[in-house]
């Protein structure tokens, strides 16, 4: 069984965000937060690292767990507006009340560097030129690098979020996968899991994926990331349990996550020297 190590991958693509830059206008990234979430707080301060490290400005702008949908919503504008800015991201959870994808659509698409903007996945659904949230497009990075085919192949997705499992649907149909959309509601996962050549586990319940959910020599990528008792994270797959089946398999922490990020930088890079 290979291990699908995403560190490597996310090092080499950090090295193009910040050739790309180079190039430029020093690209800005600014990510809103109204949360007191610590993971979240967690994530947003090693993208502002992550970000730092390439050469990319990052500002993060917190408005407190308090902040009201209306006040997310014109600093989403605000921040849209100004040409300063390059990418712009709305951080998840929000404050009761505020809904992510309505506030999203106040994110210029053109600096949607996480595809959180309802019209980018409506883009990405009619195969024209969007940003892919980061977590799908990291999957797709990680096949890449690995030379997994996807062509003819079955791909099967549990998770049908419009972050993560939808919009990874449509990148595996545009490079040709028979692509499974699984969720909550499937009957018998393990019947339809085991059909698939190429296996995304996207849910949020540690060990959901077990030996009898793949086939021998599937390729298993594993976004979920779920916190354990001594404070680290697990994925969504039994990692033990399924090395022992699977051909390849990303480790959490180490694989899907440190990708996502390394992408968000590149998507940033690109945002600011787009036409
Ligand atoms: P989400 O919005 O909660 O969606 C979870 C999906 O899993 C839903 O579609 C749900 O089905 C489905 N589901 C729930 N229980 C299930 C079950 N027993 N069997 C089959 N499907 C089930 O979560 P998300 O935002 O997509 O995130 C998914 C996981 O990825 C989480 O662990 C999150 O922390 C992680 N994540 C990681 C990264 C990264 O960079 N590594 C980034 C984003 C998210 P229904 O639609 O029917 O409810």
């Amino acid at each position: 069984m290979k291990t699908l190590n995403g560190r490597e991958l996310a090092a080499a693509i950090r090295a193009q965000a910040g050739a790309e830059a180079a190039a430029g206008p020093q690209p800005r990234l600014a990510v809103v937060v109204a949360t007191a979430d610590e993971a979240s707080l967690w994530y947003v301060r090693s993208i502002a690292k992550a970000a730092a490290g390439v050469g990319i400005a990052c500002d993060v702008v917190d408005l407190g767990p308090d902040a009201s949908p209306d006040q997310i919503g014109e600093t989403l504008s605000r921040l849209s507006a100004d040409p300063n800015v390059h990418g712009l991201m709305l951080q998840t959870p929000l404050p009761a009340g505020a809904s992510a994808q309505e506030l999203a659509i106040a994110i210029d698409p053109r600096k949607d560097v996480d595809g959180a903007n309802p019209l980018s996945l409506g883009r990405l659904a009619a195969g024209l030129p969007a940003f892919a949230p980061a977590t799908a497009a990291a999957v797709l990075a990680l096949l890449d690098h690995y030379e997994v085919e996807l062509r003819g192949r079955r791909a099967v997705v549990v998770g049908r979020s419009t972050v993560v499992g939808k919009p990874l649907a449509h990148l595996l149909l545009d490079r040709h996968a028979t692509v499974t959309v699984a969720h909550s509601r499937t009957r018998d996962l393990a019947s339809v899991t085991v059909t698939a050549d190429v296996l995304v586990a996207a849910v949020g319940r540690a060990g959901l994926i077990g030996a009898d959910h793949v086939a021998p020599g599937a390729v298993v990528i594993d976004v979920g990331t779920n916190p354990t008792d001594d404070g680290g994270l697990t994925g969504d797959v039994d990692f033990e349990a399924v090395s022992h089946v699977a051909g390849a398999l990303t480790p959490v922490p180490g694989g899907v996550g440190p990708v996502t990020t390394a992408l968000l930088l590149r998507h940033t890079a690109r945002a600011a020297n787009l036409p």
